[in-house]
């Protein structure tokens, strides 16, 4: 991993929804679905981004890529503006920036081949030419993702749920990117074939130098991958940390309580489970203050009224609370 220069650098990010009503169509609020996210990732890193369902972890990514244009805030990838940056640019970027989605069963057009699925997008670019190279590039391809390159020909109906996903991982691969956006990648296989496709994914970055957002509401399932994780809350990221630290040292309630519902990897080790309370709040009516403190088990009076600060435990280690570390 290189510290130097960030390969990605997301500043000040937002993704506002606006709320419209009545016959008019007037706009009467804004769903706040990420809320001035910030950070860094460098090349070959994997960042992992938690949380519940709704929390704008998805809608992060997505902001970042572009398939969704950001409200506000800047992300550069290496170096160059993707906010700002026009069709062409905007199409040179998506080759080095990709995107593994959660479901496999919606994701691959179920009358597109193997071979037009994954290569698709390598003749549009005229990254190979002809016809015989393009299907040999597949059928590499294939291999890399351990699937059988004889494959080429089938259709997605014929695959497995985890086979599946091997094919759209062999699709983002393609375009030989730089950066991939896994969201909840591995959510909807069942936990056997999650770790194949984790070890997968993990043996394909340190291969091919990739860095990765590796979106999902499960702290177990980001653990062994990530380098650092990132903690959301309602749009907003409360904890950020290298992943050791994270599970030996978190400091924001909200993680704890995340932490708390994780198996322990020591056997015979117990902590007491945390249980919050409630709902998370509507990102269109978030609550004032600490947006957690509708559910905080250690809240105190002002966090209902005042924002946290941000506070910095060193080693890049950051929270957002009122409690001091
Ligand atoms: Fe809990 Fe207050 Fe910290 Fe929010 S600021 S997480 S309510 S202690």
């Amino acid at each position: 991993m290189s510290a130097e220069v960030p390969l990605l650098s997301v500043r000040g990010l937002k993704k506002y929804f606006p709320v419209h009503k009545g016959v008019l169509s007037k706009v009467v609020g804004q769903v706040k679905a990420v809320d001035d996210v910030s950070f860094d990732l460098a090349h070959g890193e994997t960042l992992g981004l938690v949380g519940e369902s709704g929390c704008g972890k998805t809608t992060a990514g997505r902001s970042i890529l572009r398939l969704l244009k950001p409200t506000a805030g800047q992300v550069d990838f290496e170096g160059q503006d993707v906010t700002a940056a026009g069709r062409e640019e905007l199409r040179r970027l998506r080759q080095k920036m990709q995107i593994i989605f959660q479901d496999p069963y919606a994701s691959l057009n179920p009358r597109m081949s193997v071979m037009d699925i994954v290569g698709e997008g390598m003749r549009v670019h005229g990254l190979v030419k002809g016809r015989n190279a393009l299907e040999q590039a597949v059928r590499d391809l294939l291999e890399k993702v351990r699937l059988d390159p004889g494959y080429v020909n089938r259709y997605p109906h014929e695959f497995s749920g985890g086979q599946r996903q091997r094919i759209g991982i062999a699709r983002a691969l393609s375009l030989r990117p730089k950066f991939i956006v896994c969201d909840e990648a591995v959510s909807a296989l069942d936990v056997s074939i999650q770790a194949q496709v984790i070890n997968l994914l993990m043996d394909l970055r340190d291969e091919m130098g990739l860095a990765f957002l590796f979106v999902a509401h499960d702290l177990s399932v980001v653990r062994h991958i990530s380098h650092r994780v990132a903690v959301m809350y309602l749009g907003k990221i409360v904890e950020l940390c290298e992943t050791r630290e994270l599970f030996h040292r978190p400091m924001h309630p909200y993680t704890k309580a995340l932490l708390s519902a994780v198996p322990k990897a020591e056997p015979g080790k117990k902590s007491e489970r945390i249980i919050l309370q409630g709902d998370v709040p509507s990102p269109l009516n978030p609550p004032p203050g600490c947006a957690f403190h509708t559910r905080c088990p250690v809240v105190m009076d002002h966090c209902k009224t005042e924002e946290p600060p941000v506070r910095d435990v060193g080693n890049g280690h950051t929270f957002v609370c009122h409690l001091e570390d």
